[in-house]
């Protein structure tokens, strides 16, 4: 190790920041970051560049010495915003005076950050997570660009969570930066992990404590590093009341600033003044974060009743807002989605005004409009917007017969939009919830639901005579269908604006096929929380005209510079990519004959063995809310609102299992099988050959021996004179759309969406169920796996079960060949739509490959003589060929 040499971490902005031991702590500003900061992400991806900047001037007012920059979402170009974003703050000398963060789980991002940040900065974070080889590598560029660095005490294992591993990875990680790559000891901040105390696990109890004790270690022992971290995760079971919150993260910084923590992340408002914090609840604070008493926790909790009264969050009991004004009794009910007084409410309204229609324009719209301005301002959720509008649609329905009484006019909506799957998709989880949000925001929704042709649409679009189309779409032929509907649009002189959304849509598509083909307004809006804003600027006389032409001209400038983009790529012919195959041993390779050849169909699986094998992350996402679970139940941003979400959907689970509401089925078969000509399957019933699986070879040029693969690399060519062996399977859950029009019918959409988002965690939770006894049962290549829940979604099984239309097999074409081989449709009633979605939607269907170096990969564009080749292979014409395998433009 070093030299005793004290040296002290100096970073700037235009101003230096030196921090010594007589420095304060150093507090860094987070809500740059759209992980954290709902409207933060939402200016960013509206490209409100101007008032995105007005949040950091706010921090740096505010007093924050260090600013942190995240830009990680799925739905933005992360390193093109980082980059704008950095350039933009370059100019704003109120901000830039203060160091940079540049916080990234993506190293790309990270170095497009570091090429333009000014001053020195600190990036956020490396660790040794996925092995040392990349942990230097990246301290090594870092040390280039002269930054300093955080270092997440993470490694091959996982997150340290007690003091022996916060030490062991600290003293590691600091080793190899200091002795390996010479990185300069004091520019290392290591962030030692805060996590919650009192939750009332037992392995949680000294998680402040282990902190505290890491921290005063890694100061005393490793010379010049400082330690850092997120203060606010320590109270998260403390949501709803912030009495006890603040003071828990003043007692909490006390202790750790006096061990050495001397950087963080504290939202100076939610902080109490240590001295101000009454003895009793201060007592109580350090029984727990010092761990000093086994019954800490309980007592705590206790005393937390005392300080709060009743919690925050427990506002369906809580019945205080009942002797509120009647307005905002309506609009309390409308912001907690509580719908238990409404109809009683709305009916004393009623008597109050002079037509019922009033209650629905004023009381109800007042609160509505409550509803919207908190989710635009990001301090509401997609769940409770639900929610909310489930009590609108409760109170308009107790309130409509005295409309219709009346013979009066009915409430005028802002706008008409047909809302549509196109024709041969089935998911509408997304268009449902965007659906029910515009709904609530007083547009009249017509909802033509799934497998929608577009003569349909063209027809609904004329007679209702509708003010805009949506179009939804989760599988990639779905793309050819917009781009369709909008040259019928044109050809018959449409002049609606077309939405666009769904899980395979992109702005990027979206500009270069369908808004050349549509002279009026075209826009891609995969976020239900803008489609509000989109919609009401599209429709408003006043500014619509200057909006579309904004909007035309955004998508033609990203056009081109789209385009361009995308030729810097170089492709090889398919003969050479063959030649650059995936090259398994077949000598020394395991081959394992399955146990049970043939095909078996599982009719009677219960609901209940399937809950454990459960994704729960995707289930959120679903609902528009991010984070991995269980992780995300005490988010400090989102846990709230998530671990309500999951609690309710808990409750459906039950109903669902003890009703038995949905019906699994599957299918599976275990083949003999060889590749010939280099990509073909050629499946076999006892050396007989009985149907051929195509598969797609990568032509993008790679760099030296790197391999080009298709999915036939994974089994035994027929020349080895091996046999090897492959699967194939469906797994479906029934009875979703009965259920969801059960909860429809009842006006809630809140069930009917919960509904088919549990079917989806159904269906997947079945095929990691099945891939599972495949691997230890059926066929038996793992007879003693033993892994996790978590094991199985980060996929840590030997073996793959590649999907048709994700990235290794992007072409749906080789369901048809699935759904022969296992005669699915006869056996278990899941069916191909036109476009080859599944239909019940709640279905997964796959190949399983068990050689122990198969492994996922994408496909990426290939060229013409491949898509030639295989029309050959396969004898059908090179048209059908081009429309199931072009490429998605966003491929490239
Ligand atoms: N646990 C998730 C799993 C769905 S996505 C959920 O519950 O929603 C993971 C699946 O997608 C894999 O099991 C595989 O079937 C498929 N998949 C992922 N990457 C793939 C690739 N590159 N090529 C083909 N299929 C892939």
């Amino acid at each position: 190790m070093e030299s005793e040499c004290i040296k002290y971490m100096k970073l700037s902005g235009l101003e230096p920041l030196i921090i010594t031991p007589e420095s304060n702590f150093i507090n860094v500003g987070e809500r740059t970051n759209v992980a954290g900061s709902r409207k933060f992400l939402r200016l960013i991806k509206e490209e409100q560049f101007d008032e995105a900047l007005a949040i950091a001037r706010h921090q740096v007012d505010g007093g924050a010495q260090i600013i942190d920059i995240n830009m990680d979402d799925g739905l933005i170009d992360g390193k093109e915003a980082m980059v704008r974003f950095l350039n933009l703050i370059a100019a704003e000398p109120d901000i830039c005076r203060v160091p940079i963060m540049i916080d990234s789980s993506k190293w790309e991002i990270i170095e497009a950050g570091l090429q333009v940040v000014q001053g020195k900065c600190v990036v956020n974070s490396i660790s040794l997570k996925e092995g040392e080889e990349k942990f230097i590598w990246e301290a090594t560029q870092i040390k280039r660009y002269g930054a300093a660095v955080i270092v997440m005490a993470f490694d091959e294992i996982g997150q340290a969570d007690n003091y022996q591993r916060r030490i062991e990875i600290a003293e590691r990680s600091y080793k190899i930066l200091v002795d390996k790559v010479g990185f300069p000891s004091e520019d290392i901040i290591f962030d030692l992990n805060i996590f919650p105390v009192a939750t009332g696990m037992e392995e949680h109890r000294k998680n402040a404590i282990d902190f505290i004790e890491a921290t005063r270690w890694v100061r005393q022992n490793l010379q010049n590093a400082s330690v850092s971290g997120g203060v606010s995760n320590v109270s998260f079971s403390f949501r709803g009341n912030n009495t006890v919150r603040e003071a828990m993260h003043s007692v909490f910084l006390f202790y750790a600033i006096q061990a050495g923590m001397n950087i963080g992340i504290v939202n100076p408002t939610m902080l109490e003044v240590y001295d101000d914090i009454p003895k009793d609840l201060l007592e109580h604070i350090e029984d727990v974060i010092l761990d000093r008493r086994d019954d800490a926790t309980e007592r705590l909790l206790d005393f937390a009743e005392t300080v709060k009264g009743i919690k925050k969050n427990d506002s369906t009991k809580n019945l205080e807002w009942r002797s509120l004004p009647l307005q905002e009794r309506i609009t309390h009910a409308l912001v907690k989605g509580i719908d238990t007084f409404i109809i009683e409410d709305s009916e004393e309204a009623r008597l109050s005004v002079a037509r019922p229609l009033h209650v629905i324009e004023g009381h109800l719209m007042t609160g509505m409009n409550v509803v919207g301005d908190l989710f635009g301002a990001g301090k509401m959720f997609l769940p409770q917007v639900v929610k909310s509008a489930r009590v609108m649609k409760k109170a308009v329905g107790y309130l409509n017969p005295f409309i219709e009484a009346e013979k009066g006019e009915k409430q005028k909506a802002l706008g008409k939009i047909l809302m549509a799957t196109v024709k041969g998709d089935v998911h509408d989880i997304g268009k449902n919830i965007v659906s029910v949000v515009l709904g609530c925001n007083n547009y009249q929704i017509v909802d033509l639901g799934v497998m929608v042709p577009p003569e349909k649409i063209i027809e609904a679009a004329k007679r209702e005579n509708v003010d805009a189309i949506g179009l939804s779409g989760l599988i990639t032929p779905s793309l050819d269908e917009m781009v369709y509907l909008a040259k019928e649009m044109e050809r018959q002189n449409f002049e609606v604006p077309l939405l666009i959304g769904g899980a395979t849509t992109s702005k990027a598509h979206t500009a270069v096929k369908i808004d050349t083909q549509y002279k009026n307004a075209v826009v891609h809006v995969n976020d239900a929380s803008r489609a509000v804003t989109v919609v009401g600027d599209l429709l408003n006389e006043n500014t619509k005209n200057e909006y579309v032409a904004n909007l035309k001209k955004n998508y033609e400038e990203f056009r081109e510079k789209f385009l361009k983009r995308g030729k810097t790529k170089t492709y090889i012919s398919i003969e050479e990519a063959r030649k650059r195959k995936f090259k398994i041993d077949w000598k020394t390779s395991t081959i394992k004959k399955p146990k049970e050849l043939g095909i078996q169909t599982l009719q009677q699986i219960s609901l209940k063995e399937l809950i454990p094998y459960i994704d729960w992350s995707p289930f959120f996402r679903s609902w528009d809310l991010h984070g991995k679970f269980p992780d995300i139940l005490t988010d400090e941003l989102v846990g709230e609102q998530a671990t309500s979400l999951y609690e309710d959907a808990q409750i459906m689970l039950q109903e669902i299992v003890t009703k038995q509401l949905l019906k699994p089925k599957g299918i599976f078969g275990l083949f003999e099988a060889n590749t010939i000509n280099d990509d073909d399957i050629s499946i076999q019933k006892k050396g007989k050959e009985i149907t051929i699986f195509r598969t797609l070879r990568q032509q993008l040029k790679k760099r030296d021996d790197k391999p080009s693969f298709a999915l036939a690399d994974f089994i035994a060519p027929k020349t080895t004179n091996r046999t090897d062996y492959m699967g194939a399977f469906c797994t479906a859950i029934f009875g979703a759309d009965e259920l969801a029009n059960r909860y429809k019918a009842q006006e809630d959409d809140y069930n009917a969406i919960m509904a088919q988002a549990l079917a989806d965690r159904f269906a997947e939770a079945f095929a990691e169920y099945l891939h599972h006894r495949i691997r230890t049962k059926h066929w038996g290549y793992a007879i003693n796996e033993n892994l996790t829940n978590e094991d199985l979604i980060k996929e840590n099984y030997k073996g793959i079960r590649p999907a048709p239309g994700y990235p290794a097999c992007p072409d749906h074409l080789e369901k048809e060949t699935i759904w022969q081989l296992l005669n699915v449709k006869e056996s278990i009633g899941v069916t191909l739509t036109e476009s080859l979605a599944m239909w019940p939607a709640a279905a997964v269907s796959g190949y399983y490959f068990a050689n122990e170096q198969a492994k996922y990969f994408g496909l990426g564009k290939i060229m013409d003589d491949q898509v030639e080749n295989f029309a050959k292979r396969k004898n059908i014409s090179l048209d059908k060929a081009r429309k199931w395998l072009h490429p998605n433009i966003t491929d490239n």
